[in-house]
């Protein structure tokens, strides 16, 4: 049975001491949490963690969802009653609003929290997961009378939501997409068509399902311009918000899948079913986006999540796995062998996870903490800077955090040797649970071009230009304090290499757009480098200085100081090489005809 202790003491160290929140408490919900009461909502998100979610995991992925006849479906057993705790426990709602019954808590703490749930039991947390995103499209998108209808009984858990975007011919380019909507006269619409791979889009564990669905009016333009969307519950509901009959939504199947078993994964029906326009005619795309971005930093977090539950489990193999005796003599000589984690091979693997999820931790934190500001701060200066970030980093949270999340169950399972491979550890669950992450919301290689495409060249570069000046900046303070040069000198490389790379797009993919796409995921890669980097600078500087004057947790606060100088010195270098890539061009990458390969 895996093990897993929410790092608590890790987050208080990010969040009161490196990110020192403290400093926003002129934004709303931020005073709500003071330090104490900080402390107490980790120690409760981790208890729930602990105690209620983990012990679930296995279970959710050895029986998994079953679909019925009559097409209801079932959740793994005891994921009722652990759903039932979270949603009486107000997690649901932590930062939503309060005048729907939310406690208006800042994000940056639900995503604190949301790493706990996650690494506890990934499949289980996605059925409210897909609730916060479309909790936050009707916030941002509805009428006053959505949001009174639908909200209150989303925060509080007794429905849950989904999104609907994915046909069988339709993924990635949403401009493909036929569901269609019929208006029938009254103000709502009849609903027809398939969408497949629809997460939590069947389960027993609500009264109602509150369905986002993407769907094109009738007469609609081609292409993502005609996309509209709607709200379509599995139970209509009246005026007065009492459940009614059925809606014409049915769950055909449930996909077969690799792993997040726990988590219903379905093809779901719409024969005029009856729907509700969200957001403007023709403005779906838009609308889903409010969701989409939520959900990357949500799945940012998965990959996270599963990193950090992967590890833990990974250290404690290796210190009871006797194998072998250490190069340089004998560590535990009464024993036939030592512990594998004498060996600097077995070393190089939990140091790499351990200073990628440290500092994953941290890049999630700031950039929730960068959305707390750019929604409640009242200096529309401030909002803007951090709008900025937060646009141009939902990218990069997502594809790297994710792609990071899978490696290091990778490297996990490594550590456990051939009893990674096999069920009984749980390494393969994290593997398999960990895959999809890099996959759906906009598969990785979408967030690059995402980045590349997009954010890079938005407002004229205004949010990479403040990015790279924030993070040179920080070396240029530090350059002279001998301490810091360590690590300011590597991270000063890895931002000369990004702005080498975001040089050399500007200068050779305008002309050749084919150059854009071939460097888009190193580039990506690079600037996750870059921003992990740049936390461990900060985490550094902050352990550092409490050090110096004799605060905090002094073993945590030393071990930063390795961790952060193995990830100078290990990983950031990989910059140059990301770097070699990218200016390398498309030429080779597009070569060959299609008929070559
Ligand atoms: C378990 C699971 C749960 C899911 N949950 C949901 C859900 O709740 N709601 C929902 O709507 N969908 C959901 N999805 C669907 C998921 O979001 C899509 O699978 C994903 O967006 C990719 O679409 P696709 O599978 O059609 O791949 P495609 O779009 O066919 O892409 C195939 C490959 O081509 C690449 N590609 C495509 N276009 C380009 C391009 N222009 N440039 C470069 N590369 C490109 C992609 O990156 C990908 O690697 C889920 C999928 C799974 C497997």
């Amino acid at each position: 049975m895996p093990i897993y202790q929410a790092p608590v003491r890790d987050t208080l160290f990010v969040i009161r001491d490196v990110l020192n929140y403290q400093r926003y408490d002129n934004l709303a919900g931020f005073a709500d949490a003071s330090p104490d009461i900080l402390e107490a909502i980790l120690g409760e998100g981790a208890k729930l963690a602990e105690n209620v979610l983990h012990p679930l995991n296995r279970v959710g992925d050895e029986e998994g969802c079953k679909r019925h006849d009559d097409g209801s479906v079932t959740v793994p057993k005891g994921f009722h009653e652990a759903y039932k705790q979270y949603c009486e426990g107000g997690w649901m709602g932590l930062s939503a609003p309060e005048e729907f019954g939310g406690q208006n808590l800042p994000y940056l703490l639900h995503s604190a929290v949301g790493e706990y749930f996650s690494s506890a039991n990934m499949a289980l947390m996605m059925y409210p997961g897909l609730t916060q995103g479309a909790i936050a499209a009707i916030i941002t998108h509805g009428t006053d009378e959505q949001k009174q209808k639908w909200l209150p009984r989303m925060i509080e858990g007794t429905w849950t939501g989904t999104m609907n975007l994915t046909e069988p011919h339709c993924g990635t380019d949403l401009g493909l997409l036929r569901s269609k909507a019929v208006p029938t006269g009254n103000g709502s619409y009849k609903i027809s068509g398939q969408k497949i791979f629809i997460s939590a889009g069947e389960h027993d564990m609500s009264e109602n399902i509150v369905h986002l669905v993407l769907a094109r009016i009738e007469g609609a333009p081609e292409g993502v311009k005609g996309i509209s969307l709607f709200i379509v519950p599995k139970y209509k509901v009246d005026d007065a918000g009492t459940v009614g009959e059925a809606n014409g939504v049915s769950c055909g199947s449930l996909e077969e899948k690799m792993g997040i078993h726990g988590n219903s994964t379905c093809v779901m029906n719409y024969d005029e079913a009856e729907g509700f326009l969200i957001g403007a005619e023709n403005g779906g795309l838009k609308a889903m986006f409010t969701m989409m971005n939520e959900a990357r930093l949500g799945v940012g977090l998965q990959g996270l999540s599963i990193g950090e539950a992967a590890y833990q489990n990974a250290v404690a193999y290796a210190r009871e796995r006797l194998q072998g005796r250490s190069l340089t003599g004998a560590k535990e000589p009464e024993k036939k062998a030592d512990p594998i984690i004498v060996h600097p091979d077995i070393r190089r693997k939990l140091m790499t996870m351990r200073a990628i999820n440290e500092s994953g931790r941290a890049l999630l934190l700031w950039t929730a903490l960068q959305s707390d500001i750019a929604h409640r701060s009242d200096d529309e200066n401030a909002r803007q800077i951090a709008d900025d970030l937060l646009a141009l980093m939902t990218p990069v949270v997502k594809g790297v955090l994710t792609d990071k999340g899978f490696d290091i169950a990778v490297m996990a399972q490594q550590v456990f040797g051939g009893h990674g491979y096999i069920e009984e550890h749980g390494m393969s669950q994290f593997v398999r649970d960990a895959r999809i992450a890099m996959i759906y919301e906009g598969a990785n290689g979408i967030q690059a071009l995402d980045l590349v495409g997009r954010k890079l060249a938005l407002n004229g570069g205004r949010a990479v230009q403040a990015f790279f000046k924030e993070v040179g900046d920080f070396c240029e303070e530090n350059r002279s304090d001998e301490n810091m040069a360590p690590y300011t000198k590597s991270l000063k490389k890895g931002l000369n290499d990004l702005q080498a790379a975001t040089m050399w797009l500007m200068q050779n993919a305008m002309q050749k757009p084919d150059n854009a796409g071939a460097a888009s995921y190193d580039y990506m890669h690079l600037f996750g480098l870059v921003a992990l980097g740049y936390m461990w600078g900060r985490m550094v500087k902050t352990a550092q200085a409490q050090l110096a004057a004799g605060e905090g947790d002094k073993d945590m606060l030393e071990q930063k100081l390795v961790v952060g100088r193995f990830y100078m010195e290990r990983i950031m270098p990989e910059s140059a090489a990301h770097l070699a890539r990218i200016s390398s061009g498309s030429d080779t990458m597009m070569g060959l005809a299609a008929e070559a390969f």
